[in-house]
């Protein structure tokens, strides 16, 4: 059992007022906050040895190098990939999404068929079309049902000879679902297929195993998982790294420049051109290693309750519809009928509740719902029962006004 009144001070901001009332804080699904070694981590490494890496003679360059370094092995433990290489720190899950698309679309020919989620963020969305733009190949659509789960019975029928890239979420942002992504790799792999999972909204929840899982690249955020922003992942096994070409040119990426023939640096400097964000990568490593000194079984065993126990009391809310009911983690998407779930939003925010409202960058959802968005609450492991009971009642007096 976790300690939530020693968890709740490990988080600073938590401590603060909006609008005269204590924050309830329910937006996780955006963004997590952060803990205070994770804070200390960035404080310390502009207090002491801010330095660009991997070029430097001096100490302080040296210093920034080893820790950007063991932030990377840090990560690679944690998600248990056989090589630190085959990491590259990006700016965050588009990043990573861009830098797969982009190398397939030098590698795609025309005909060749892809396979994306009905249950996806934009940003594993637009990078794929615009790779099939360039390439001629044919975008398919996996569907969903009403629950909120993927038509995995329909799977079989879009696979084919020709598929070559299946992408898919761990976990959706909009609804919670959490997707059946052993099996979605294991049959697309079949076809001889690649797959690409965005577990942004997973890995604050859960603890990924590339290796078990077999999956060809996996892309995630640090700031979703108690990390800084601007600062994310790329995992691909180490073939596949190599096959794909250079996504930006600059420093760093290359061997040797002349300007008749450059040739480009090893894994995982290849994909990591200019100068990254050195303390970002660092802090990374540090929240990884608050996330575990939490612990995983704990943080499930506590967003379970949470969601459980907010879904039972707002489902008491007449005329409260939840969307999304399958299998999922610590996501409630809702709406009231009769009214607009921004309207909801804004009284929440009068009184201390941050959650998100609007399409949460999943149109297609919304649209297969027919609806413009939702109120999404999204908790994490230092939300506590009080904080639902707040944002029921909130709700209800929402709903007063409003109707
Ligand atoms: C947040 C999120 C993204 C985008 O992450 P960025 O950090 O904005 O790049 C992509 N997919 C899912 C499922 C997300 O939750």
């Amino acid at each position: 059992m976790l300690n939530i009144d020693k968890i709740r001070a490990d988080f600073p901001i938590l401590n603060r007022k909006v609008h005269g009332k204590p924050l309830v804080y329910l937006d996780n699904g955006a963004t997590s906050q952060t803990p205070q070694s994770v804070i200390n981590t960035i404080v310390d490494y502009y207090s002491n040895y801010n330095a660009n890496i991997h070029r430097g003679v001096h100490t302080l360059s040296q210093e920034a190098t080893d820790k950007y370094e063991e932030a990377r092995i840090k990560i690679q433990q944690h998600f248990n990939a056989k090589h630190a290489y085959e990491i590259i720190l990006t700016s965050g899950t588009t990043e990573s999404i861009n830098i797969v698309a982009s190398g397939f679309a030098s590698i795609l020919k025309e005909g060749d068929e892809v396979i994306v989620s009905a249950l996806e963020h934009h940003s594993n969305i637009v990078p794929w079309q615009m790779m099939c733009e360039k390439t001629g190949a044919v975008l398919k659509v996996l569907p969903m049902d009403e629950e909120g789960a993927l038509r995995m019975d329909l799977f079989d029928e879009l696979l084919t000879n020709k598929t070559k890239l299946v992408f898919c979420n761990h976990v959706s942002n909009a609804l919670g679902t959490i997707n059946p992504i052993e099996e979605i790799i294991h049959r697309a792999h079949k076809f001889g297929a690649y797959v690409l999972i965005d577990g942004a909204q997973a890995c604050p929840h859960l603890k990924p195993n590339v290796q078990e899982l077999d999956v060809d690249f996996y892309v995630t955020s640090a700031h979703k998982m108690c990390g800084p922003t601007g600062v994310g992942m790329l995992y691909g096994k180490q073939e596949l790294l190599e096959m794909l070409p250079p996504y930006q040119g600059g420093g760093e990426m290359i061997a040797t420049v002349t300007f008749e023939k450059t040739t480009y640096a090893g894994l995982p400097h290849k994909f990591e051109a200019g100068t990254p964000n050195i303390c970002g990568g660092i802090a990374f490593g540090a929240a990884i290693d608050y996330m575990n000194s939490v612990g995983f079984d704990n943080i499930q065993t506590q967003e379970n309750e949470l969601l459980m126990y907010a879904t039972n009391e707002l489902l008491k809310v007449d005329g409260l519809k939840i969307y999304g009911t399958a299998y999922k983690t610590s996501v409630i998407s809702f709406n009231i009928d009769g009214i607009h779930p921004y309207d909801i939003g804004a009284i929440l925010d009068k009184l201390g509740i941050a959650v998100r409202t609007g399409h949460h960058c999943a149109q297609p959802i919304m649209d297969y719902f027919k609806i413009p968005g939702t109120v999404r609450a999204s908790f994490s492991f230092y939300n506590t029962k009080e904080e639902v009971d707040l944002l029921v009642s909130a709700v209800k007096k929402a709903k007063a006004m409003l109707s």
